[in-house]
């Protein structure tokens, strides 16, 4: 095959096409597919191809907390204090590689996430057509596309019908586009090719048979990609939080520097120990674990979900789950168990019913059996549900579909609400509708009676339409069914119909939702349901699932454009619990009217129309196994099982990574400040003693960071849904927040200063002053201070004993680690140097202990008298 037809495949006809591809109607054989799958290479899209390991590794070298340490260094170096240069050069290769292999991690988790969502595609292969994962596809494969697949690769249309294609992705042109079959100039452009089908487009309607010419980068969307990508990779609002929050720390700690030093120089302090004090406090300052921390809880949190059924396609949208203070769901298949049955079915006489169950099987695409007569229920629901009450009524749906074949369709849509078959008969041609009552009733103008068939009067109509109200208020969803004869085949199905009767089906609510229900009350968050149903079937199920105690229902004919809306239909939208019989365009007004109010929405979403609200929306929310392909690829979440219960328990899982990230971001900023006030207290009242940077990098990098990780996968306290959603603008660390950090910074400073002064008076009494002795009681007693303050991190809504953090093991592993390595540390000799530690005895342990408990003491103190609360 010659790879120069890949291009110019348009140029030529079907036939042609296929021939230069060398492939045939029939497919390739799976053997010539594997090898071409060796020749040419998968079929996706190298995502991260900007993002080597190499650059990877190097960006981690570009925040400002890295700059501020070369600083150091550098000074270090510059005041030949070797020692400290090499070891703060070590630290930052540590810290390098530690968030380095973080985030190499974090993008292989998302990678296979990405591999769980894989599309699939319908292949035609050794004559028959499967379902393969997309990847497999290979140049000459012939593909089958139907509305709301994606295309997975580039290709030229051998055969369609009605087909129209959203070539947005691609083009920016929001207008779905016609195709054709017919050759096209060789030099039109990409638009103008509408023989041709691309990659990352979807069909919006009709279906159609194409044969690839492009797989892979090897695509349009291949090189847009290529473009795209060196463009850089954005970080998540979080990330980008917490860079300015270090920025703004940055600043700080500057002008904190600048001061100490003025307060030195006016001591008569020497200049060699200024810079050092001043290197001592940029390293205190800095949160050097935040970063790395905030990743991995993060991509922790994915994974979790994951076990719980919900596949978080974007590491942001972890974060914004937990805000989330709306859930728009569907009725059908997310609230209900899409398990329809008939329950009733009213006409006049039994010859109407036989009607209604010729009318079930013939308008109809589902059917319940697979291959060899095996039970296999294959289609919608509602439609299996039909064929079931047909099979159960005594009817041969095989026998009855054979002997009326079909001649023309127009398939049912969430817009029309209607569905309509046409079939030739041995007296001419008989046309099958079934739809919203609403829609079928204004189509007739006659009616099926016991003595024939007679006009359909207005008052007939509306008696009807009372009917149907009825049997929905009672929870059923209602269809109803037409049928008109002609001597030919007509082109217009749904004109002048005779109405036969209405069809009433149950689809119970699932069990597992009763109780998210009840847990989003208690969290807060409110619950709308979205249908396309009867507004008084949704109302029957809402007030089944208790979603309110009287659901206030808006229907979509009430509902005028969003921008019509004054400020009292607004006020109604809000207060409204139901919407029912909305389009999809109504459902994006719903989302842009709850934002607007300030909520944080998710919106759940099927259908390929659904694709602009499920975008809108902050948190998209798709079915694995109901969704269509477009909806799973713009959503941000996919359900594999479908059910509203997995949203809730995505949103439980949000929060408490929040929460988790606040903890440890309190607990890291608390043990910086206090050593800030350490340095500063020192500096300031020109003490004897002082911390050395690299006493400090080692507190920081090594003592702290562990328990913080420990606190970042923590797995979340009771009661977490029990609280309002929290405001999403807010930051992470509010007003109240640093005022807690303060507290406790200050009182781990002060015990830690304290403990010094404590060994004076109870150990070395009337004995010298001893720098050295002192520094290291203060660093060991710093240490331990903040080792037991991981314990100040419970959320305090359970007893102490039984909270998150002491029933955390990772809490208590971690403090292992820290402690082993304080020994080893104090223990081999090259480290001990480098921290200038000396020999301590039993008493100064004890003193530097007995600190860390005193401070420990005092902060439970003011947390269980209220006096700090989270
Ligand atoms: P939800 O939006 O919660 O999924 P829904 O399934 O009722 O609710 P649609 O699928 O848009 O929403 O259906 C709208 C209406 O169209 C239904 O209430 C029903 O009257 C009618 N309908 C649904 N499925 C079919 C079908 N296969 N054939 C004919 N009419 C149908």
């Amino acid at each position: 095959m010659k790879e120069d037809v890949f291009n110019t495949v348009h140029a030529l006809s079907a036939k042609q096409a296929l021939e230069a591809l060398e492939s045939s109607s029939n497919g390739l054989p799976s053997t010539k597919a594997e090898e071409r799958l060796k020749q040419f290479g998968e079929n996706s899209i190298e995502e991260q191809k900007g993002r080597s390991p190499w650059v990877i590794f190097f960006s981690q070298f570009k925040t400002p907390i890295v700059i501020l340490l070369v600083l150091a260094a550098g000074l270090s170096l510059w005041f030949s204090e070797w020692i400290d240069a090499v070891a703060i050069a070590a630290v930052l290769l540590i810290n390098s590689l530690i968030g380095f292999f973080m985030e190499f991690q974090a993008h292989k988790t998302m990678k296979e996430l990405k591999k769980l969502v894989a599309v699939k595609a319908k292949v035609v292969r050794d004559e028959t057509l499967k379902e393969i994962d997309s990847r497999k596809i290979v140049p000459g494969d012939i593909v089958y596309v139907e509305a709301g697949d994606l295309v997975p690769a580039d290709g030229r249309i051998l055969e369609m019908s009605q087909l129209q294609v959203d070539e947005s992705p691609l083009t920016g042109e929001s207008f779905p586009v016609e195709k054709q079959t017919g050759k096209i100039d060789e030099d039109n452009i990409l638009a103008e090719r509408t023989n041709m089908l691309y990659r990352g487009t979807f069909i919006s309607k009709g279906n159609a048979y194409y044969v690839v010419s492009g797989t892979g980068m090897h695509t349009e969307l291949g090189d847009v990609a290529s473009l795209v990508e060196s463009a850089g990779q954005s970080s998540t609002p979080l990330e980008k939080k917490l860079e300015q929050f270090t920025r703004k720390l940055i600043l700080v700690t500057v002008g904190l520097v600048a001061l100490i030093f003025l307060a030195g120089i006016l001591y008569g302090q020497q200049l060699v120990e200024m810079v050092k004090t001043s290197i001592a406090l940029a390293v205190a300052a800095i949160p050097e674990g935040l970063p790395i921390v905030a990743t991995l809880a993060l991509a922790k949190g994915m994974m979790r979900l994951v076990k719980h059924k919900v596949i978080v396609k974007k590491l942001s949208s972890v974060e914004t789950l937990g805000g989330t203070s709306i859930i728009c769901a569907d009725k059908t298949g997310t609230l209900t168990k899409n398990n329809i049955e008939v329950k009733e079915v009213t006409g006049p006489d039994e010859t109407v019913k036989k009607r209604i169950v010729e009318a079930s099987i013939l308008c109809n695409t589902a059917s319940l059996n697979g291959e060899n007569g095996k039970k296999s229920e294959l289609g919608d629901p509602l439609e299996i549900g039909l064929l079931k009450y047909a099979e159960h009524a005594g009817a041969d749906i095989n026998g009855t579909r054979k002997a009326f074949q079909k001649v023309s369709e127009e398939p049912f849509s969430s817009e029309t609400k209607l569905m309509s078959t046409q079939h030739k008969t041995e007296k001419g041609f008989i046309t099958y509708s079934k739809g919203a009552v609403e829609e079928i009733v204004v189509r007739c103008n006659r009616i099926v009676h016991h003595n024939g068939i007679t006009s359909f009067s207005e008052s007939a109509k509306r008696a009807w339409l009372n009917e149907a109200e009825q049997m929905a208020a009672a929870g059923l969803r209602v269809i109803a069914a037409a049928f008109r004869e002609d001597l030919s085949q007509q082109e217009k199905l749904t004109i002048d119909l005779v109405f036969l009767g209405l069809i009433g089906m149950i689809d119970p609510p699932r069990e597992e939702v009763f109780d998210a229900i009840k847990q989003c009350r208690s969290a807060g968050i409110a619950i709308v349901m979205i249908t396309g149903d009867h507004p008084a079937t949704a109302q029957a199920i809402a007030a089944q699932l208790k979603l309110s105690e009287k659901p206030a229902v808006l229907s979509g004919k009430q509902m005028k454009p969003y921008n019509e809306l004054a400020s009292a239909d607004k006020k109604k939208w809000f207060n409204t619990n139901v919407f029912a019989r909305v389009s999809p365009k109504q459902k994006l007004d719903i989302v842009k009217l709850l934002q607007e109010k300030g909520h944080v929405v998710a919106m759940t979403g099927d259908g390929i129309n659904d694709a602009p609200a499920l975008k809108k929306s902050d948190i998209g929310v798709a079915m694995g196994l109901r969704g269509t392909q477009v909806a799973q690829e713009v959503s941000d979440m996919v359900l594999r099982d479908d059910s509203f219960s997995s949203i809730v328990v995505a949103i439980k899982q949000g929060r408490i990574i929040f929460e988790n990230i606040r903890k440890f971001v309190v607990f890291l900023l608390s043990c910086n400040l206090s050593e800030i006030i350490v340095v500063s207290i020192a500096a300031i009242f020109n003490l004897h003693f002082q911390m050395f940077p690299l006493q400090i990098l080692f507190i920081n990098l090594i003592t702290d960071v562990l328990p913080a990780l420990a606190l970042g996968v923590s797995a979340g306290e009771a009661g977490i849904m029990e609280k309002p959603p929290r405001n999403v603008d807010e930051p992470i660390v509010n007003k109240r927040t640093w005022k807690i950090i303060f507290v406790f910074a200050v009182i781990m400073g002060a015990v830690s200063i304290g403990s010094v002064f404590a060994s004076h008076y109870f150990i070395y009494q009337g004995e010298e002053w001893n720098a050295e002795r002192d520094n290291n009681i203060l660093f060991f007693s710093l240490i331990f201070c903040q080792l037991l303050h991981v314990f100040n991190m419970h959320s305090g809504n359970s007893p102490f004993f039984k909270s998150d953090v002491v029933s955390n093991v990772y809490i208590w592993l971690s403090l292992v680690a820290s402690v082993t390595f304080v020994l080893l540390v104090y223990f081999i000799p090259i480290f001990r140097n480098a921290l200038s530690l000396h020999e301590m005895n039993a008493s100064d342990w004890l003193i530097a202990i007995g600190a860390s408990l005193v401070s420990l003491f005092f902060m439970q103190l003011l947390r269980m008298l209220k006096i700090v609360t989270w």
